[in-house]
């Protein structure tokens, strides 16, 4: 039905549940086009990789097979539906949707949004790709999940990671003192130029002893783990009475059920959040979304792109990642 749209495209498949990298495939499939008036096609520029994929990859979150990866976007326009109303064919956006990782997605109009200016540049919209997911998830980690308040001690793990980076950058700007866990020496010394105040080398140190060193005995106020399994029994031990402890990803394998009265020696809470409880409603995609655009657009907030590679080399970029091997953002170029 329209020219900007060709019928076949190239796509990341996942064509099995596998520990492994083998069931990643690159593909040609059908192109996706508009068959409900409120639905538009996007041409993607650039598509951000996430953790999360290699969670449905695994099977530790379900999804149906064939599964079509991705999360976020940036690009372009390509058709509308007829009932469309704020957006034309040309038109450039950044965006949070599944099966980004080929060259066209259908999105709604009413999901998350952004409209970029009519300028903005090729570097704006690989930017946007990159940061949108994790500097959300990041700013409603650290006002939401735990409201994050001057003088606090806050643990981060994975500080050098997408996320990781992130937080570190805002929590120095709420006046927190971050300590950050990392794999490496480097990695340390990147969540440190980033905003940390102090580092923990989980391959060399004990995690909890040292957090009780910095802050005098007394354990952090909040910790961030997205490790899960590894760690979670570590992070209980590091929080102060009355700390918080937000669980907010798998990376090594999910939580263990757990009694709820392991909480009360210590007072503690738990919190279990994913970003899109903190976006459903449009007042909350409306703020948050407009605090990520000012924090990019004034540069305050630096979005660091590890590489950015060709959809086609996915698989290559999701073993860096999955390896502990990179830091900051990872980046398709769809
Ligand atoms: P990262 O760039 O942070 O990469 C993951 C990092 O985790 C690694 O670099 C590594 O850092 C650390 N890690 C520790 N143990 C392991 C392990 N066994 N295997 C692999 N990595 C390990 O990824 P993202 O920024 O994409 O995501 C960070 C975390 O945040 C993920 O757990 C993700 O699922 C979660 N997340 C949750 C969201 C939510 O809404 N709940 C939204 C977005 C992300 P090091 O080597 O320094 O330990």
């Amino acid at each position: 039905s329209n020219s900007i749209v060709s019928k076949q495209q190239s796509a990341i498949i996942f064509d099995g549940i596998s520990d492994g990298y083998d069931v990643i495939k690159y593909k040609t499939i059908q192109t996706p086009t508009v068959e409900n008036s409120n639905e538009m096609v996007i041409k993607n520029s650039y598509s951000g990789i996430n953790f999360i994929e290699a969670y449905f990859r695994k099977g530790i979150y379900p999804c149906e097979l064939p599964y079509l990866p991705g999360r976020e976007a940036s690009g372009i326009v390509a058709e509308v539906g007829k009932d469309v109303k704020n957006f034309q064919i040309g038109d450039k956006v950044a965006y949070l949707h599944g099966e980004t990782m080929a060259e066209f997605t259908k999105i709604k109009e009413t999901d998350p949004i952004i409209k970029l200016s009519k300028d903005a540049s090729d570097e704006n919209l690989k930017l946007y790709a990159a940061g949108l997911l994790q500097s959300l998830t990041a700013i409603t980690l650290i006002n939401e999940a735990h409201e994050v308040k001057k003088g606090e001690y806050v643990l981060v793990y994975a500080a050098a990671g997408g996320v990781g980076l992130l937080l570190d950058q805002l929590l120095k700007m709420k006046g927190a003192h971050t300590i950050a866990v990392c794999s490496t020496k480097e990695k340390l010394e990147l969540a440190k130029a980033n905003g940390a105040e102090f580092s923990i080398n989980s391959k060399e140190e004990n995690v909890v002893q040292r957090v009780m060193e910095i802050t005098n005995n007394k354990g952090v106020d909040v910790a961030y783990d997205s490790i899960g399994k590894a760690t979670f029994e570590d992070t209980l031990a590091a929080l102060k009475l009355k700390g918080s402890l937000v669980s907010f990803g798998n990376a090594s394998g999910p939580v263990p059920p757990l009694l709820i009265n392991r909480l009360s020696p210590k007072n503690l809470k738990l919190v279990r959040p994913q970003l899109y409880g903190y976006i459903t409603n449009p007042e909350d995609w409306e703020k948050y979304s407009k605090e990520f655009q000012s924090l990019v657009d004034s540069g305050k907030l630096n979005i660091k792109i590890f590489k950015t590679y060709p959809l086609k080399d996915y698989k290559i970029a999701v073993q860096e990642l999955e390896g502990r091997k990179t830091t900051g953002k990872l980046v398709l170029k769809n």
